[in-house]
């Protein structure tokens, strides 16, 4: 399949299923076709399948709900982190399909996502389809400053490089980014890669309404999309 079939394959599959919003896992799919930095990650029917998947992803990792009901997975205990091994994993597993199940019908699960840990600073990358203005990019620093300090910059995309550069020091929160009290400063530059990179999903992609990419998590040397929502 070309990359612009893959992307064609997972928009159809969601309308198919009346869904309006793509999965985590499809987005970040979707966002592999622009060269994005995504986690390694399986999604996996029952535990033993999910006790393989570590194999390849590697300990720490992290576990996800992957479920058309579940928006909004924290909420309902549809994400655990640091989950160091085997036997960890087989907890963790059990709790979490216990948790889903007395939420939501159990057939609704798709399975869960046994995904790789990263490590990083987060930033949130969002974008909305005006009507009027068409594909605006959004970027914040992760966590209070975009919660409690609206701490975003925006631009209509697409956008190059120059821009995207524009964008993070107009942060507050870029000393972050920066290096700060012995912190090492992130990699900036896969940083703006990945805002140019979405920005050129966004422009080829109208059927996107709205983009949630939360967080991306920056370190010295990568800049990975670690959730993601796409409303269609
Ligand atoms: P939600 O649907 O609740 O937004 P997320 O997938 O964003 O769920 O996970 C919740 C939080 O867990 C994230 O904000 C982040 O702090 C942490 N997290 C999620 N995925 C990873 C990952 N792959 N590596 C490290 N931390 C993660
Ligand atoms: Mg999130």
């Amino acid at each position: 399949m070309t990359s612009g079939e893959k992307i064609k394959k997972i928009l159809s599959v969601a309308k198919e299923e009346k869904r309006s919003y793509v999965l985590e896992h499809e987005v970040k799919e979707m966002l592999k076709e622009y060269n994005l930095d995504v986690t390694k990650e399986k999604v996996c029917k029952n535990v033993e399948e999910a006790l393989g998947a570590a194999k390849t992803v590697g300990y720490p990792l992290v576990l996800k709900v992957v479920s058309p009901d579940v928006v909004h997975k924290s909420d309902s205990g549809g994400v655990k982190v640091g989950i160091k091994d085997d036997d960890a994993l087989k907890e963790a597993f059990a709790e979490m399909l216990t948790a889903y199940n007395s939420q939501f019908p159990p057939e609704s699960l798709k399975g869960i996502s046994v995904q790789e840990m990263v490590q990083g600073e987060e930033v949130i990358i969002g974008a909305v389809n005006d009507p009027q203005f068409g594909q605006m990019l959004m970027v914040g620093m992760g966590g209070v400053f975009v919660e409690i300090f609206k701490d975003v910059a925006y631009r209509l995309a697409p956008i190059d490089k120059r821009e995207a550069e524009e964008m993070l020091k107009e942060l507050k929160g870029y000393k972050l980014l920066t290096g700060y009290r012995g912190k090492a400063p992130v990699n900036i530059e896969a940083l703006c890669q990945a805002l140019v990179d979405v920005s050129r999903a966004l422009s080829e992609l109208p059927e996107i309404k709205e983009m949630d990419l939360n967080p991306i998590l920056v370190s010295d040397k990568r800049a990975v999309v670690a959730d993601g929502r796409i409303f269609i």
